[in-house]
């Protein structure tokens, strides 16, 4: 008998186009590399001394599922020093990054054929993690024309009697805008109206550059909110998968239980590692942050004048650039591709991001300046003149 196939459950999962463009640059030679989505920073030396001293001190075991205590705390006391917010620490669930919160806080509260709605353009992972859930994503637009943030009255109208959760990214990926109070306030209130968790991703958090961070923590609504977040980008930690969500504790509960099977804990080093990042001055921060701002500025310089830049990103290390209509028409998967293969310039297809976002694509100021800057010149061409 031949055997049986792989679940239908996998491999209906949608995947992001991203990975087309990945595997084309790995083939090639001398990539100016702008489609990557991790700090290329190292971590900081005091982070990675603090991870060798707990190996040495025997913290090389399980923890409990929620994560260690130490660090629960650490993490309540990090979010309840911003303005408005009120953490304590059994609202708090150490995870394998920002992506394992979202996952736990997916699984506590959807049930097959409940509705999520999830940003178009937004991170691809989180269709992927509705679709495991064995949920619906049903995408809500955020509109180019007010500056890619959520409309209310236009969400509102998606929500059905299925719809369970809405999910937000800001500072976002891909867009690099940074919500203001107004569009949280709207965005609560209408959450609160229906009953909706909001599962608020602010893994970006700490990369703003004008106006200031506002947390989804700051806007009450204690009983249904999931914040999200991490290490991964704020401390350039992507690979020590530590992350965390805050949630009313009962959930909290709920998420730390949903670990046992899939991941038991995060690691137990990297919860150290963690520890250290918080406590320690956060000088690295803002260092990392002023570098971004740099290069933002860099894209400014390279794409002001054009008319192609849909939005100056206050925020994150991204921004999308308009490929225009010429380009467009073929999509811009097939424009990625053939710059990537007559320039050796790799940028991400709009398409990964959601159907509205295929008249775009996504640069990461995640190279160096020199490099960044050649490679913004050379797409500015390509655009027109490609
Ligand atoms: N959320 C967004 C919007 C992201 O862009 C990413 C990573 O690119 C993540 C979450 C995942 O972060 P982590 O590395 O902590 O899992």
């Amino acid at each position: 008998m031949t055997r049986r196939a792989a679940a239908e459950r996998a491999l209906s999962m949608p995947r992001s186009a991203i990975r087309e463009i990945m595997a084309l640059a790995s083939t090639r030679e001398n990539v100016i590399h702008l489609e990557i989505g991790e700090p290329d920073f190292s971590t900081p030396e005091h982070i990675i001394t603090g991870a060798f001293n707990a190996v040495k001190e025997g913290f090389t075991k399980y923890t409990p599922n929620p994560g260690l205590p130490t660090l629960r705390a650490g993490i309540a006391e990090h979010v309840s020093n911003r303005p408005g917010c009120k953490v304590d620490p059994e609202q708090v669930v150490v995870t394998t990054g920002a992506v394992g919160g979202l996952f736990g806080a997916l699984m506590a509260v959807t049930d097959t054929e409940d509705e999520v709605l999830v940003p178009d353009p937004g991170w691809p992972n989180y269709e992927s993690i509705v679709h495991l859930a064995g949920a619906k994503a049903v995408r809500f637009n955020l509109d180019l024309k007010s500056g890619f943030v959520p409309s209310a009255s236009q969400v509102e109208t998606l929500i059905t009697d299925k719809t369970k959760a809405i999910m937000i990214n800001s500072p976002g990926n891909p867009t690099g805008v940074v919500f203001s109070h107004q569009t949280m306030k709207e965005i609560f209130e209408l959450a609160g109206r229906y009953g909706l968790y909001v599962i608020s991703d602010e893994v970006y958090e700490d990369i703003v550059f004008e106006g200031e961070h506002v947390s989804a923590a700051s806007y009450g609504l204690e009983d249904q909110l999931f914040l999200i977040s991490g290490a991964s980008k704020s401390y350039a930690m992507t690979g020590w998968r530590l992350g965390y969500v805050i949630c009313p504790s009962d959930l909290a509960n709920v998420v730390a239980s949903l670990q046992e099977p899939v991941a038991s804990c995060a690691p137990s080093i990297s919860q150290k590692a963690y520890e250290v990042a918080l406590s320690a001055d956060q000088n690295c921060v803002m260092d990392f942050r002023e570098i971004y701002r740099r290069r933002r500025d860099v894209l400014v310089e390279e794409f002001g004048n054009t008319g192609l830049l849909p939005v100056v990103p206050a925020g994150a290390f991204y921004s999308l650039v308009n490929i225009t209509d010429r380009h467009a028409k073929k999509g811009s998967l097939e424009f990625a591709k053939k710059l990537l293969l007559e320039t050796n310039v790799a940028v991400v297809p709009g398409i990964t991001f959601g159907p509205s976002c295929d008249h775009y694509v996504r640069v990461a100021f995640t190279t160096d300046d020199k490099a960044l800057r050649k490679g913004l010149r050379i797409l500015r061409d390509f655009i027109r003149h490609g």
